[in-house]
């Protein structure tokens, strides 16, 4: 993917502010950070979203984006953070180029939790919702 901004820092034909690399991953400092550290994790791998990566290289980017975010939360001296990842263009994603987002929080950030990225009211057809998500693992 020649054109894609994430493969380009992948092969180091872009600059970034690099933080840690592992065999298929790279982690690099957001080049338009909510907060101080905000980190992105990617594969060296092109995969546009997560649902088109196997499950056991995105276990690995977890795996990653886990040692990063507590790295980056004790050099940061933030008191937490959020690791998330805005899959598909209604969630966000801005970059077709799998990227888990690591963002350290600070007391008074202005900031939401996760539950502030989109709202419903009430808990409407809780169980039926449960249910059409089973039948993905096991269909009738
Ligand atoms: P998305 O909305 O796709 O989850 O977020 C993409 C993120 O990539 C944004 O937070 C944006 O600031 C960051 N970004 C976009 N282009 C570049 C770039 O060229 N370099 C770096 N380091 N970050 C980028
Ligand atoms: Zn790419």
């Amino acid at each position: 993917m020649s054109g894609c901004l994430f493969c380009q820092i992948a092969r180091g034909d872009r600059h970034a502010h690099t933080v840690f690399e592992k065999e298929g991953t790279v982690a690099f400092l957001d080049i338009f950070p909510c907060t101080p550290g905000h980190t992105l994790v990617i594969p060296r791998q092109h995969y546009p979203t997560l649902d088109e990566m196997p499950a056991e290289e995105a276990g690995r980017l977890f795996h990653v984006a886990a040692v990063v975010a507590g790295k980056v939360q004790a050099a940061m001296g933030a008191a937490g953070f959020n690791l998330g990842v805005n899959n598909g263009k209604a969630a966000g994603q801005e970059v077709f180029h799998v990227h888990i987002h690591i963002i350290p929080r600070y007391p008074n950030d202005g900031g939401g939790s996760m539950k502030s990225v989109a709202r419903m009211s009430g808990e409407k057809d809780i169980e039926q919702i449960a249910s059409k998500i089973r039948q993905t693992f096991s269909p009738s």
